[in-house]
């Protein structure tokens, strides 16, 4: 059997790993951040139906442009935002991709501010685009002045800001992506993945006058969707007419269209289960701190902890209970995601017994 070192692969992708968060079948599963409730069953069946409709006219290439479910998408962001500012792909992961396939590229440079989310250096390095990480603050905020200096001092052409910031779960003020887009010349992608469990205002407001400011946005946390992958933006009309210089053609199948339209059709019963999660989030947030633990402030729909002595230990400890958490490398810390009651209560009642 060959290996991949056999393989004439570029040479840059020798020895790298691929995107690799453990897949594992346990009863609590809290490691990627997904919306752990199911989907309602009236949406469900919805969703059905319009599926049934596109599976007719399946032999048919579907709508290059989808333009229905960019009206959608345009009309549930507000803002005034038209269908023409609005994008869509396979997760704001193809998003991502296509920003940086047409914004980075060879001789171009992305920067970001870690620990941030980690698929950024790779898609940079899918795309050949430089890719440099600026530490946060001690305690992972950014600041106006932070931003600002790392952006004069690496002339990026793309930045990119998560915000609220996986894996901390830090905000962002407005400010800082105010002051990060007048700093820079290259494009500015605000990643507001986890933007329907924060307390601030999203980057949308700024949209106006700012052909260079990209909102990028997923059905996959908030809106319970992660299976269905759908990832979209908000932008300049430009920015959506470079995408669709470098997507592949028909990127976006007509099943996943109908499906994300009938998903938005019941938006408000999809997004019932946010103030939930949130609750949550803030239980494992005051727990954790009662028992000497230090969570970080969060925004999302999770939680680092920090304090803990051996985090390999206890993640495997955790596992042996059925419950499934995330070790993303940062010293003495785990990453929690929240989920239904019972499934926090279940966390909270094991990780009390092993920090025991
Ligand atoms: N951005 C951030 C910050 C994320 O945490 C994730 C998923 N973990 C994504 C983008 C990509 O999500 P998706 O491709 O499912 O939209």
């Amino acid at each position: 059997m060959s290996t991949l070192d056999d393989l004439p692969i570029r040479h840059d992708l020798r020895g790298q790993k691929p995107y690799g968060a453990p897949q594992l079948s346990v009863p609590v599963s809290l490691n990627v951040n997904e919306n752990t409730f199911g989907i309602p069953e009236p949406v469900a069946l919805a969703i059905v139906e319009k599926l049934a409709k596109a599976t007719i006219g399946l032999n048919r290439y579907p709508d290059r442009e989808f333009i229905q479910l960019r009206e959608q998408l345009a009309s549930f962001l507000g803002h005034s935002l038209e269908a023409k500012q609005v994008w869509a792909a396979n997760g704001s992961n193809e998003i991502l991709q296509q920003l940086f396939s047409a914004f980075g590229g060879p001789g171009r440079k992305a920067l970001s501010f870690g620990p941030t989310y980690s698929m950024y250096p790779n898609i940079a390095r899918t795309t050949l685009t430089e890719y440099v990480e600026k530490p946060r603050a001690v305690d992972f905020s950014l600041t106006p002045e932070l931003v600002e200096e790392a952006i004069s001092l690496e002339k990026p052409s793309l930045v990119i800001i998560c915000a609220p910031n996986n894996p901390t779960g830090t905000a962002v003020s407005l400010e800082v992506i105010e002051r990060a887009y007048s700093a820079t010349n290259g494009m500015l992608i605000v990643d507001e993945a986890y933007a329907e469990f924060s307390h601030g205002p999203s980057a949308l407001s700024l949209l106006p006058n700012r052909p260079r400011l990209v909102i990028s946005r997923t059905m996959s946390k908030a809106f319970a969707f992660a299976g269905a992958r759908l990832g979209y933006l908000a932008a300049d009309q430009a920015v959506v007419d470079a995408l669709r210089i470098v997507r592949l053609p028909y990127h976006l199948s007509a099943l996943t269209q109908a499906a994300a339209s009938a998903a938005l059709e019941h938006a408000d019963l999809l997004l019932q289960n946010v103030e939930k999660i949130k609750q949550q989030r803030d239980r494992i947030i005051e727990a954790t701190s009662q028992w000497g633990l230090t969570p970080y402030a969060s925004d999302a729909n999770f939680v680092l902890v920090a304090g803990f002595e051996n985090p390999e230990q206890v993640f495997e400890k955790l596992l042996q209970a059925g419950v499934l958490v995330r070790n993303v490398g940062i010293p003495n810390t785990l990453r929690i995601t929240a989920g239904t009651e019972s499934e926090t209560t279940k966390l909270l009642a094991e990780l009390a017994l092993v920090l025991d």
